[in-house]
């Protein structure tokens, strides 16, 4: 039941806020949040051409058969952009943190990591996560051009189990390794039916890359970035801001 002194009680909770918001709003503690940069589904992402050929680095758990999948799905994704992109896979021991941010900030390499031990933002419904440092070179009519400066690929293997097929509860390597290296690429969202679906199956072995994601990809790197048409990608993207021109992005493939 409400009484009259809960009501009170809720009215002078609710000027306390106000005063508490239009005090901070007058003493500018919210400039530093509206300076950030934000990421829309409109805007591009891509590496500067002058910054290939990348290293790829590759954890050493990774079998010889995985790590044969991950330098077969690099080279599809290279096919589709006809450029030489990666020209060399080394493989290294990388050190367990705690967070997908400190294979950033702690780890300078750019690598795909297979994630045993448990990492935050890999949650038990995410099957593997990419994360691309950008930053803003040019807006063209609104549409912000990012530079992709840094990757990193996990793969959740906490949680989750790869194989060679997918069946019995396990996921097929290949294609989820083939997903994430299309957002390594550029590629910067999901798109449902194809190999860039934002969901991953356990029914589902895709060795090959969908025409139009291709062309599409093809387009961002060979056409003037003024002419290219509006695309919206969606889904399962989160953006941690950094400065007024750069940021995190990660895009999850959750498990379906
Ligand atoms: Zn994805």
């Amino acid at each position: 039941m409400i009484n009259s002194k809960s009501v009170n009680t809720f009215l002078k909770k609710i000027s306390y806020l106000l005063v508490c918001t239009l005090l901070a709003i007058s003493c500018g503690f919210d400039n530093k949040t509206t300076d950030l940069i934000t990421v829309s589904e409109n805007d591009i992402i891509l590496w500067n051409k002058d910054s290939f050929p990348l290293t790829m680095y590759i954890d050493n758990s990774f079998t010889a058969s995985e790590v044969s999948s991950i330098k077969e799905a690099s080279s599809l994704w290279e096919a589709a952009v006809e450029i030489d992109v990666f020209n060399s896979f080394p493989s290294f021991t990388p050190v367990n943190y705690s967070k997908t941010e400190d294979y950033y900030y702690l780890d300078d390499r750019m690598a795909i990591y297979k994630a045993s031990h448990q990492v935050e933002s890999l949650r038990p419904n995410i099957l593997a996560l990419t994360q691309l440092y950008i930053k803003l070179v040019k807006k063209i009519d609104g549409r912000q051009i990012f530079h992709i400066e840094h990757f990193d690929v996990f793969m959740n293997d906490f949680y989750f189990n790869f194989n060679d097929g997918g069946g019995s509860g396990e996921y097929d390597f290949k294609t989820i390794v083939l997903h994430e290296i299309g957002h390594v690429f550029g590629i910067s969202g999901h798109i449902d039916n194809t190999i860039m679906n934002g969901y991953g199956s356990t029914n589902i072995v895709t060795h090959s890359i969908d025409p139009d994601i291709k062309q599409d990809l093809y387009d961002i790197y060979h056409i003037d970035l003024y002419q290219l048409p509006s695309k919206v990608y969606i889904s399962h993207i989160s953006t941690t801001p950094l400065t007024s021109t750069t940021a995190i992005v990660s895009f999850q493939l959750l498990k379906d």
